[in-house]
């Protein structure tokens, strides 16, 4: 396996301000960087894992980037989680959704406050300001008269 680690640091640069390990090599459409291994494709952050990780790497778990560079593979920054807490990690839309506790304009994502739909929480304050701007900007397209 070293050789595979002499392939890794031949096509990474150090960042000296995160430690990130960042692979300058292919990477997969999500971003993740990729080393072919006897003819097959694998994930490089995965495979520094499986040598210098401090566990052993389970398959039915995924390595979470603390770093949030998907092209690093320094295994300090690497932590096994399960899927769904990779995706609470994140920082994709479900991950910044789950863990905001206030809505765009800083209303407190609270139970009275908060409409849950389609999976996803909607912030009853704006809500109730956009229908009040909707039906300002209608009464004024109305001549001032019909409102007295
Ligand atoms: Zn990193
Ligand atoms: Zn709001």
């Amino acid at each position: 396996m070293s050789d595979v680690l002499q392939r890794l640091q031949a096509r990474t640069t150090v960042d000296p301000a995160t430690g990130c390990w960042t692979w300058t090599g292919g990477t997969d459409r999500s971003g993740y960087g990729r080393l072919s291994i006897g003819g097959k494709m694998r994930a490089t952050h995965r495979l520094a894992y499986a040598i210098l990780g401090r566990e052993d790497l389970d398959d039915a778990l995924v390595l979470h980037h603390d770093c949030r560079n998907r092209r690093c593979w320094n295994p300090h920054h690497l932590e096994q989680v399960t899927s769904a807490q990779n995706t609470r990690l994140g920082d994709g839309p479900t991950a910044r959704h789950a863990r905001a506790t206030h809505c765009p304009q800083r209303h407190p994502y609270t139970a009275e406050n908060t409409r849950m739909a389609r999976g996803r929480r909607h912030c009853r304050t704006c809500h109730r300001d956009r229908l009040r701007r909707n039906r300002a900007r209608v009464s004024s397209c109305r001549t001032a008269n019909a409102r007295q």
